[in-house]
């Protein structure tokens, strides 16, 4: 199992550095314009780490990718997307993803942003992608649905979470300096967020 999480780690790596130029954009719009860069930065050096040894358990890996998404990627999301990862290598199995352990994962990373950074469903950041997208796998353990559909409906409420943020009027981060004037762009962090979730998605099923 470590073997397939290294390459999920690895296609999220290159799906954030494919799309630097696009989630630097986004964060012009409302931001300082560094996201893609700072988010680069940080999967480089994270796709050198993981190749430059091998690695015991899921819970060393995703330890690996947390500090060295904290130490290299600047700015308001290296330290949320660092806890976040930190607080999931401390449950993730080693064993094939399941519904239950994939709810589970979901639910620790949300926590992990929101120690760090403390905001609510609705103020126009990466939450609004992760939360969405945890709600739907819960309902679809509720729903008793199978993994794969399971998977996709949460891929569809992750990119209808990262959509809703264009409507919304950031209260924290650097956008949140903008007011009023944040509305009608989607946010850059919920962006990477979905592109978090669609690489891991896609690569499950
Ligand atoms: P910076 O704003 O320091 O330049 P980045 O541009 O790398 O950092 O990241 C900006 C993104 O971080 C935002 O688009 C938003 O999604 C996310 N963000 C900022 N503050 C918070 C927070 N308190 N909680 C959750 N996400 C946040
Ligand atoms: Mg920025
Ligand atoms: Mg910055």
């Amino acid at each position: 199992m470590v073997e397939k999480t290294k390459e999920i780690i690895n296609k999220m790596a290159d799906l954030i550095i494919e799309n630097k130029k696009y989630l630097t954009e986004l964060d012009s719009a409302i931001g300082d314009g560094d996201h893609g860069i700072n988010m680069t930065k940080g999967f480089k050096k994270v796709k050198e780490k993981l190749a430059a040894k091998d690695y015991e358990n899921n819970k060393e890996l995703i330890k690996t990718v947390a500090m060295t998404l904290i130490s290299t990627v600047g700015g308001a999301s290296g330290p949320l997307y660092g806890t976040a990862f930190l607080n999931i290598s401390k449950i993730i199995p080693d064993a094939d993803f399941d519904l239950d352990s994939l709810i589970e994962i979901g639910e620790e990373a949300v926590a992990g942003v929101q120690k760090r950074g403390k905001a609510e469903q609705g103020e126009k950041t990466m939450l609004d992608t992760m939360i969405p997208a945890v709600n739907s796998l819960k309902e679809s353990k509720e729903q008793d649905h199978d993994l794969e559909t399971a998977l996709k409906k949460a891929k569809a409420s992750a990119e209808e979470g990262m959509k809703a943020t264009i409507e919304m009027q950031a209260t924290k981060g650097r956008a949140s300096y903008l007011g009023e004037r944040s509305i009608g762009h989607q946010d850059p962090g919920a962006t990477s967020t979905y592109l978090i979730i669609k690489t891991v998605v896609d690569e499950l099923y």
